[in-house]
């Protein structure tokens, strides 16, 4: 389907790599696992995700007494899901999600598609325009909420972005909305700025938000590689994200990303990209994700 269509880089790419890696060796060794953490290396899963994976595998092998080698890479599949899982997500309550991530990486996208979704499960759903530096984020933020069939607050270009999550926050809990979408500034160059102004669109959202439950989402863009998650430990010492959307997983062959991101920062991984459709952004299920890499 569409996600193993998505993935069809990183599979050419990564995954067929390690199983060619796995048949040209007749027995294992030392330098058969040397090959093995490059490749992992290559693929964004990060130095120290690789070691960890590479350690595991060289137990496992050891202790199940493995001699093919083409074994392997069922242990490494295992591994891989075993670090990819993590809890299902509770939408009963209502639920103010504060979307962050910088500029490109598919914040609108993800909006609209979460807000898309919200509707048809007959939710109450309003958007907040809480990027006030760019007129174009309002406009399309506006052109979504029209699409969709929801409201949006927002002010004039320029506007103090906290204020527009106040506003949003009053407007969300007076109506009972079931779901309040806030999107952020995402520029990037002057990022400590960013944070700041981020970090207190929080404190209003969680001074304001009453029952509401606050979570924040971060976009990521996968073609970023370890960027990607040296980005994700700023936002979340900025303002602790609760889950991920990794976006453009179609684009990069290295979708090992995936994993580094998932282990390395211990957060959820929520939603993933696999192309330019509104269908591309999916949910993410560790199980599926990792029989579209390997089977
Ligand atoms: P924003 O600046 O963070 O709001 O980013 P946008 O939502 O406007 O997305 C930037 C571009 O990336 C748009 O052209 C999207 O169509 C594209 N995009 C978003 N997600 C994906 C994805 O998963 N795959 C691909 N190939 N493109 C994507």
């Amino acid at each position: 389907g569409r996600l193993k269509e998505g993935l069809s880089k990183t599979r050419d790419g990564f995954v067929s790599q390690l199983e060619s890696l796995f048949r040209s060796y007749d027995k294992i060794n030392e330098e058969l696992y040397e090959d093995l953490e490059e490749i992992l290396i290559q693929a964004d899963v990060g130095v120290q995700t690789t070691m960890k994976l590479v350690d595991d595998i060289k137990e496992k092998a050891r202790e199940e007494k493995i001699k093919d080698p083409n074994k392997l890479i069922n242990i490494l599949q295992d591994d891989i899901l075993e670090m990819l899982n993590q809890t299902e997500e509770d939408d009963e309550q209502p639920t103010i999600l504060m979307v962050v991530g910088v500029n490109g990486a598919g914040k609108t996208t993800t909006i609209g598609k979460i807000a898309q979704r919200a509707k048809q499960d007959d939710k109450d759903v309003l958007l907040a325009a809480g990027d006030t530096f760019r007129a174009a984020a309002i406009e399309q933020l506006e052109a979504w909420a029209n699409k969709v069939g929801t409201e949006v607050i927002s002010h004039q270009e320029g506007a103090d972005s906290a204020a527009v999550a106040y506003d949003a926050v009053q407007s969300a809990k007076s109506k009972e909305t079931d779901l309040l979408i806030v999107d952020t500034a995402g520029r990037l160059h002057t990022q400590s700025n960013l944070m700041d102004e981020l970090e207190k669109v929080k404190r209003v959202i969680e001074k304001e938000s009453g029952p509401m439950k606050v979570e924040v989402l971060l976009v990521l863009d996968a073609t970023t590689g370890q960027n990607a998650v040296s980005q994700a430990k700023l936002f979340d010492e900025a303002v602790d994200v609760d889950g991920i959307a990794l976006t453009k997983l179609d684009g990069t062959a290295k979708g090992g990303v995936v994993i580094a991101i998932r282990e390395e920062l211990g957060i959820p991984i929520r939603l993933i990209g696999v192309g330019e459709d509104l269908e591309d952004l999916q949910d993410f299920e560790p199980e599926s994700f990792v029989d579209a890499l390997f089977d």
